[in-house]
């Protein structure tokens, strides 16, 4: 395989000590009990990461088990789940809500900005009979960011679980659990984590093991059940023999993240000069307000098709960006600057690229994006 430069909004770019990580000599993750330290001390690591005492789990399998997890260990019939929808993945939950037997309830804004949290302030004002809501920190599909640290609180002080997904954000935007009262965030290895793909983790509050731990009916489900890691760690037991190799990579993934101090801020330069550049380029922002420092989300000039320019950035520079889906399909591409694809190298490449196979297909830029976005940073 020919590896290109991977500037998608995951998954992204997986550096040389992850892998080398995923490498090393395995044991029997069931019967030695060294892993199950090993195992604890990761989880306790990513809590380290995601700011909070609560419970971690890392889950067998890639981010949409996180959401479904969440939903099938919360929801009964009958329950009563706000839905907060600006994007494609926030409308998503809906699904796993109705899967296990409850009623979504949603609240929904303006794709093109974040959640108005004045707006939700009076919807909650008359309603606030939820079991717990569902959001998403960064919808990938737009680029959107919602702002958690706001909106957390205010659903806790209406007694409101919150379950946030923040797969595409953490790692790229700031997150702090404890301080914004979040019962249930989960993520991904394979956006900002930058581990490949295949597992999901959440941290889980006091609260929301309660509410699991006092249903009226069983959880519905094996794999997305949460409470069924209970004690695993003093009756040494798992549930499935654990991925052991994606573990230890996805360990030194957050080691890189718990020592790269200056992640946030490059994440947020990075995202502003490529902004920046891409208006004085000429060409449009899909988001209008609450923008993503991970990804940015460009619309398709007129008479340019976006699989043919993405083709061809591939093919001439090596460069894989990503197209949307559903109501965005063909609509916009994304550069996700994410992880490890948050580089100023790999970025102004990529910027680079895009320009001349934009120029290929007839689209004259206003300006030099990549130098625009170098002296913009
Ligand atoms: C990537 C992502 C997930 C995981 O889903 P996949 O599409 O299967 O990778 C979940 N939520 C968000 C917001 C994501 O960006």
């Amino acid at each position: 395989m020919k590896i290109p430069y991977i500037m998608t909004p995951g998954p992204t770019q997986v550096s040389e000590n992850v892998r080398l990580a995923r490498s090393l000599e395995t044991t029997n993750p069931d019967l030695d009990l060294q892993f199950y330290d090993f195992y604890k001390e990761t989880c306790e690591k990513i809590g380290q990461f995601l700011k909070t005492k609560n419970e971690v789990r890392i889950l067998s399998g890639e981010g949409i088990l996180g959401l479904e997890a969440a939903c099938a260990s919360l929801t009964e019939e009958g329950d009563r789940v706000l839905v907060i929808d600006n994007g494609i993945f926030g409308e998503g939950f809906a699904d796993f809500v109705k899967m296990y037997g409850g009623e979504p309830i949603l609240f929904s804004g303006d794709r093109q900005r974040e959640i108005d949290i004045n707006e939700l302030q009076k919807f909650l004002d008359k309603d606030s009979n939820f079991k717990y809501a569902t959001l998403v920190h960064c919808d990938t599909p737009s680029g959107v960011l919602n702002n958690i640290a706001k909106i957390c609180p205010i659903l806790k002080e209406k007694g409101i679980l919150t379950v946030v997904d923040s797969v595409a954000a953490m790692g790229g935007e700031e997150v702090d659990v404890d301080e914004w009262q979040i019962d249930i965030i989960l993520g991904g290895s394979q956006k900002c984590v930058s581990a490949p793909p295949g597992l999901t983790f959440l941290s889980i509050s006091e609260d929301a093991f309660n509410v699991m731990k006092n249903r009226k009916k069983a959880i519905a489900s094996f794999y997305c059940n949460l409470l069924i890691w209970e004690n695993y760690y003093e009756n040494k037991w798992f549930p499935y023999t654990q991925p052991i190799s994606d573990i230890m990579g996805l360990s030194e993934a957050i080691d890189n993240l718990l020592k790269d101090k200056e992640i946030i801020i490059r994440h947020a330069k990075i995202a502003e000069a490529t902004r920046k550049s891409v208006l004085e380029a000429g060409l449009s922002l899909y988001i209008k307000q609450g923008y993503s420092n991970t990804v940015t989300v460009i619309e398709m000039p007129e008479d340019i098709n976006d699989a043919e320019l993405r083709n061809y950035m591939l093919e001439k520079y090596n460069v894989l960006i990503a197209g949307s889906f559903g109501y965005l399909g063909g609509k916009v591409i994304r550069i996700g600057h994410m992880g490890e694809n948050a580089r100023i190298d790999k970025v102004s490449y990529t910027l680079f690229a895009l320009q001349k196979s934009l120029e290929h297909l007839g689209f004259n830029c206003r300006c030099d994006i990549s130098s625009c976005f170098l002296s913009g940073l």
